[in-house]
C-alpha cells in the first residue's frame, strides 16, 4: 500500500495530463497520489476526478517556489483548500512572474543569436505556469540543441547566458499561505540543496515536514533527513517528482511511501 506525493502534470512542466498521470499511478499500484505542480493548483480538480474513478485517494498539493536568505527552495503544500482566495490570488501573481520570465529569457536567447519566440515556448507550455523546461523543449524542437539537458547546460541553468532570476514568495509567506489554506508545508528534496542550515529557520517559521524519501536521495541522505525529522518533530513525506517523459522513463512510483505516513499527515492537518 504505497503513495507518491510529488508529481507533475502539463499544468506546469510535466508532460502527462492528470488523467494520464493517474492512469500510470494505477498501473504501478499506487493507493494514494498527490499532484504538486509548480506554483499552480489548477490541475488538482481534474486529478481528483481522475483518481476517484480509479479508486486512488487524492491529496491536493502544490510545489511552491520560495526563497530564504536569497536562496531558492521548493516547499510542498498538502491538503490545500483549492477554493482559498488568498492562495489563488498569490499563485496567480507568481504565474504571471513565470510568463514574464519566459519573454525575458527568450529575449536573452535572441540576443545570443538564437531564433526562438515566446509563442514557440507558450505553444509547448500551453499552461499558466510555464518554466524553463518548456523553453528547453522549444530549443530542442527548433533544432538549437539535442536534448533538454543540453539546453540547461548551455543556456538555461542558473548563471548560464539566458538565465533570468525569478521573483519568489519568501519561505515565511509561503508557509503562512499554506497554513491559511488549511495545508501542511513540507520542504521538497532537502538533499538537493546542500544547505541543511535552512532547516532550523524553516522549523521556526512553522514548517511541518521534510520530503525524506526522494528519487535522488541516497540511502545515507534519506537516513540523515529521517533523523532530522525526529530531532525537530517533523512529518516524513516522499515522492518521485515524476515529470512524465521529460527526463526518460516515468519515475512515478519509484519512491514508495507507506500509506501509514499519510495517516500521520492527516492527524497533523486535523490539529
Ligand atoms: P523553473 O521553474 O522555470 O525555474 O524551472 C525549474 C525546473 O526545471 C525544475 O523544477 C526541473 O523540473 C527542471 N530542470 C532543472 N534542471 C534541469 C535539467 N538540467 N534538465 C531538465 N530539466 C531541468
Ligand atoms: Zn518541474
Ligand atoms: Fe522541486
Ligand atoms: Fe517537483
Amino acid at each position: 500500500m504505497y503513495a507518491d506525493l510529488h508529481l507533475h502534470t502539463n499544468f506546469s512542466d510535466g508532460t502527462y495530463t492528470p488523467e494520464e498521470l493517474s492512469g500510470h499511478g494505477k498501473r504501478v499500484g499506487l493507493k494514494v497520489m498527490s499532484l504538486t505542480d509548480h506554483d499552480t493548483i489548477d490541475g488538482c480538480a481534474r486529478m481528483a476526478v481522475a483518481c476517484a474513478e480509479l479508486d486512488i485517494e487524492f491529496i491536493s498539493g502544490c510545489e511552491f517556489t520560495v526563497e530564504l536568505d536569497g536562496f531558492e527552495l521548493h516547499l510542498l503544500g498538502y491538503f490545500l483548500d483549492l477554493e482559498n482566495t488568498r492562495l489563488l490570488s498569490e499563485l496567480a501573481k507568481y504565474q504571471e512572474v513565470r510568463r514574464n520570465r519566459i519573454h525575458e529569457m527568450v529575449a536573452k536567447l535572441n540576443g545570443l543569436g538564437i531564433a526562438i519566440t515566446s509563442e514557440n515556448v507558450m505553444r509547448i507550455a500551453n499552461c499558466d505556469a510555464p518554466g524553463r523546461p518548456h523553453i528547453g523543449r522549444a530549443l530542442v524542437e527548433l533544432g538549437h540543441c539535442r536534448n533538454l539537458d543540453e539546453s540547461f547546460q548551455k543556456w538555461l541553468k542558473k548563471g548560464k547566458p539566458a538565465w533570468v532570476p525569478k521573483a519568489k514568495l519568501s519561505a515565511g509567506e509561503a508557509i503562512n499561505l499554506i497554513h491559511d489554506a488549511d495545508g501542511l508545508a513540507v520542504l521538497a528534496h532537502p538533499g538537493l540543496y546542500h544547505r541543511d542550515e535552512v532547516i532550523p529557520p524553516l522549523v521556526e517559521l512553522g514548517m511541518d515536514g521534510l520530503e525524506c524519501l526522494y528519487t535522488r536521495h541516497s540511502t545515507p541522505m534519506t537516513e540523515h533527513y529521517l533523523m532530522l525529522t525526529e530531532q525537530y518533530s517533523l512529518l516524513v513525506t516522499g515522492g518521485s517528482d515524476c515529470h512524465g517523459e521529460n527526463k526518460g522513463k516515468p519515475l512515478i512510483g519509484a519512491v514508495k511511501v507507506p500509506v501509514s505516513f499519510i495517516e500521520k499527515m492527516k492527524s497533523a492537518v486535523a490539529v
